[in-house]
C-alpha cells in the first residue's frame, strides 16, 4: 500500500518538501504587482535574497521563470555575442550549459573532470592561458547529478591568475542555502539559483546576482526579450518588475528565506552537511558506495551494486510514499540520490535512513536490521 491520499515525501535534490507556513503564503489574496503592498513586499525579498546570496545590500534580480531562466539572463547579460566562454563540466548540469552556450553561439571551450571529481586546476589555468580572450568561465557549485561540492572558490582563484578579464559564472541552483557559498570573498562575477531547492519554496521563481564588474560588461551584448536582466535589475531596484512576477510565489519566498535567516546561514550550511554526511553513512552500511569525492549537501549520491538496479531500490522507497531521486544521464542506472536539501529535520535523517535500509533488504542487499540508522545516527552525534 502507498501513503494514502498524499503524493510521495519529496527527498530528492529539487523540488523539496517546502514548510507549511510557506504553503500557507501561497493561500493569501493575490495582489496587485504595481500596488504598494507588492512593490513593499518585493523589495523586502529582494534585500533578505541579497542576504541569503551572503551579498547583503547588493541587487539579487528575481526572475519569473525556473533556475535555468536566471542562468541564461546571467549569461546574457554580461557576455558579448560570439565571445569565448569556457565551460567546465563534470554532470549534466555542467553539459546543460555548455549546449545553452553553443545554442546562443558563444564560442565554447570545455573543460572536463570525471564525474564526482573535482576539476585539474593546471589543466584549467593552462587551457585559460591558451585561450587568452576567454570572455568567462562556467562552472556547477553543486553538480546535483553526481552529488559533487566542486570547489569554485579554487576555480576563481585559479581563473585570477591565468586570465584575470575573464568572469566567473557559477550555477548555484542546488547549493544556494545548503553549502557555504561567498560570492565577494571569492571573487565571483555572476551565481544564480532557483526557489523549488535550497530555499524551501515551490518552483517558478529564479534568481540571479552579478559582480560590478559583470554589470560594467554592457558592450556587445545579444539582443534579450523577456530575460533582460538589465532592464529587470533596473526595475526591480525601482520597486517594480518589467512584466506580472510570480506574485504568490514571491509572497511564499519571504515566509522561507525568513526561516533560513532565523536559523542563520553558517548554521544551516553546517546543519545541511551534517545531515548529507550523515545519510551517506546510511547508505554505506546498507552496501551503497558514496560516489562523489567531494559530497555536496544537497544529495547524497550513492552507488548502486549492479545485480540490485536502482528502480528496485526507488520502487521500494516509493511504496513506503518516499520519492528518492535516481541517477540522471549516464548514472541513471548507477547512482540514488536521496536528499535532505529542503525543509528537512534529524527526524528526516532517521526515518530516510530507516526507509533506505528496509528498501535495500527488499531489493536483495543483506543488510542487517537497524544498521542504517545507527550508522546515521552515529555519524550525526560524532560531528556535534
Ligand atoms: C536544478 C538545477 C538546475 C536547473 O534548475 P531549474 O530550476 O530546473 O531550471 C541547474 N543547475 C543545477 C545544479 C541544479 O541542481
Amino acid at each position: 500500500m502507498s501513503a494514502g491520499a498524499y503524493p510521495p515525501r519529496l527527498y530528492a535534490p529539487g523540488p523539496v518538501p517546502v514548510p507549511p507556513q510557506v504553503l500557507a503564503a501561497l493561500a493569501r489574496p493575490v495582489l496587485h504587482h504595481r500596488g504598494p503592498e507588492f512593490r513593499a513586499l518585493f523589495g523586502r525579498v529582494r534585500a533578505k535574497l541579497a542576504e541569503v546570496f551572503c551579498v547583503p545590500g547588493d541587487d539579487v534580480v528575481v526572475v519569473t521563470g525556473s533556475g535555468s531562466a536566471a542562468f541564461e539572463a546571467a549569461l546574457l547579460a554580461c557576455v558579448p555575442a560570439g565571445a569565448e566562454v569556457l565551460c567546465l563540466r563534470s554532470g549534466v548540469f555542467g553539459e546543460k550549459w555548455v549546449g545553452l552556450g553553443r545554442r546562443f553561439g558563444f564560442a565554447v571551450a570545455e573543460l572536463a573532470a570525471a564525474y564526482g571529481t573535482e576539476y585539474d586546476l593546471e589543466r584549467l589555468e593552462a587551457e585559460l592561458r591558451a585561450r587568452p580572450h576567454t570572455a568567462a568561465v562556467v562552472v556547477v557549485h553543486s553538480e546535483t547529478s553526481t552529488g559533487m561540492l566542486h570547489d569554485v572558490r579554487a576555480v576563481a582563484d585559479a581563473v585570477r591568475r591565468s586570465a584575470p578579464e575573464a568572469l566567473v559564472i557559477v550555477d548555484a541552483v542546488s547549493s544556494l542555502a545548503a553549502a557555504e557559498l561567498r560570492p565577494r570573498e571569492w571573487g565571483l562575477d555572476a551565481v544564480v539559483s532557483g526557489s523549488q531547492k535550497g530555499v524551501m519554496t515551490p518552483p517558478g521563481l529564479g534568481f540571479a546576482w552579478l559582480s560590478e564588474r559583470a554589470w560594467s560588461r554592457s558592450e556587445g551584448l545579444l539582443p534579450t526579450g523577456y530575460l533582460d536582466l538589465r532592464r529587470e535589475r533596473e526595475r526591480q531596484a525601482a520597486g517594480g518588475a518589467g512584466s506580472t512576477p510570480a506574485t504568490s510565489l514571491v509572497a511564499a519566498l519571504e515566509v522561507a528565506l525568513d526561516l533560513v535567516l532565523a536559523q542563520g546561514l553558517e548554521a544551516r550550511w553546517r546543519e545541511k552537511e551534517r545531515l548529507n554526511a550523515a545519510l551517506l553513512a546510511a547508505g554505506e552500511a546498507c552496501g551503497l558506495k558514496p560516489f562523489a569525492s567531494r559530497p555536496s549537501p544537497a544529495a547524497a549520491a550513492l552507488e548502486v551494486p549492479a545485480h540490485v538496479g536502482v528502480k528496485r531500490l526507488t520502487g521500494a522507497l516509493r511504496e513506503m510514499g518516499l520519492h528518492v531521486g535516481g541517477g540522471q544521464g549516464e548514472l541513471a542506472d548507477r547512482i540514488i540520490r536521496p536528499s535532505l536539501l529542503g525543509w528537512t529535520d534529524r527526524h528526516d535523517l532517521m526515518l530516510l535512513a530507516g526507509a533506505l535500509e528496509s528498501a535495500a533488504r527488499t531489493a536483495g542487499l543483506a543488510v542487517e536490521q537497524g544498521a542504517a540508522t545507527a550508522a546515521a545516527a552515529r555519524t550525526w552525534e560524532a560531528s556535534a
